[in-house]
């Protein structure tokens, strides 16, 4: 998904609107889908439309070069790359594959850092509610392969950070305020159930940084 460019595209749901009922009601994947990225996608878009020079630049050369752009543009490109890339990547890290504990080397890594994968998840709602306003949580690796729980506010994003993204979870109050109102703890629980756990230990097993 990072290596798309100008002119973005609005990424194709990897699955069905209603795949992750009950957990992900369906209004709320198509709103978020169809409005919320396609927005962000759109406004990318317009922003770049009349700066050529930067129409081969990919998604992550646009977050991780951000200080390289005009300032005409800077902020709404940060605002809404992040957007397509946050988003990109949440939809992706989803699935009703089922599958419920990580394993392999990802399995692993979560027990010795964490202690087990019930208390990473803890930690990990624990975080997702710290998050004031709008933004995300992500288990992130450094470039020593070490594991950490991070968040990060409105669309930015982890790569500009130097962290390789492993999961995520979208806590912006229109990711869940249609069926769950304000209680973001229930969306958690609910989450939990549809993260697409073989891309989590695809992302381990491939560190680029
Ligand atoms: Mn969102």
């Amino acid at each position: 998904m990072e290596k798309q460019h100008y002119k973005f595209k609005l990424m194709p749901l990897p699955y069905s609107y209603d795949a992750l009922e009950p957990f992900i009601d369906t209004l709320t994947m198509q709103i978020h889908h169809d409005r919320h990225l396609k927005t962000y996608v759109d406004n990318l878009n317009s922003a770049l439309e009349n700066y050529p020079e930067y129409h081969n630049w990919t998604l992550e050369r646009l977050l991780c070069g951000i200080n390289c752009l005009p300032e005409t543009i800077k902020i709404k490109v940060k605002n809404n790359a992040g957007g397509v890339y946050n988003h990109e990547f949440f939809f992706m890290n989803m699935s009703n594959n089922g599958k419920k504990q990580p394993n392999g080397i990802l399995g692993e890594k979560i027990n010795c850092t964490f202690g087990s994968y019930d208390k990473f998840k803890a930690m990990f709602k624990e975080t997702a509610l710290s998050v004031f306003g709008s933004g995300y949580t992500w288990l992130v690796s450094d470039k020593h392969r070490n594991l950490r729980i991070i968040t990060t506010a409105n669309q930015d994003v982890p790569v500009t950070q130097g962290m390789c993204p492993i999961m995520c979870v979208d806590v912006w109050e229109h990711a869940y305020y249609l069926k769950h109102f304000n209680v973001r703890a229930d969306y958690i629980n609910q989450w939990f159930n549809v993260i697409n756990l073989k891309m989590a230990e695809e992302n381990y097993l491939n560190i680029y940084i």
